[in-house]
């Protein structure tokens, strides 16, 4: 076996190595994507406490997601905000929503 046939295998092997290598890392990214998308699908629209579904109550114009389980109240991002610029949403929200 000549160096120059010795060198032959070694590429089409380094190319073989390299494709697989490729296919792993290329599965581990498909499967970090699945595996964020099936945590979403688990927790959506689920109490981050308690583990119950949460029910959407819409108070001065902004979503609220409600735990009628625990208590729970959740706002998205920037509905605080929203709130906030509201008179009298606090003192409303904690009658409505004990
Ligand atoms: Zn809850």
């Amino acid at each position: 076996m000549s160096h120059q046939t010795e060198s032959e295998e070694e590429y089409f092997l380094r190319q073989e190595i390299e494709k697989k290598r490729e296919a792993v890392k290329k599965r581990q990214s498909e499967l970090a994507e699945e595996e964020r998308e099936r945590l979403k699908e688990l927790h959506w629209m689920r109490c981050a406490k308690c583990g119950a579904e949460l029910h959407e109550v819409v108070f001065n114009g902004v979503k609220v997601d409600k735990c009628f389980s625990c208590g729970g109240v959740y706002l998205d991002d920037g509905e605080l905000e929203q709130l906030v610029g509201k008179p009298g949403w606090f003192e409303s929200m904690s009658r409505l929503f004990r």
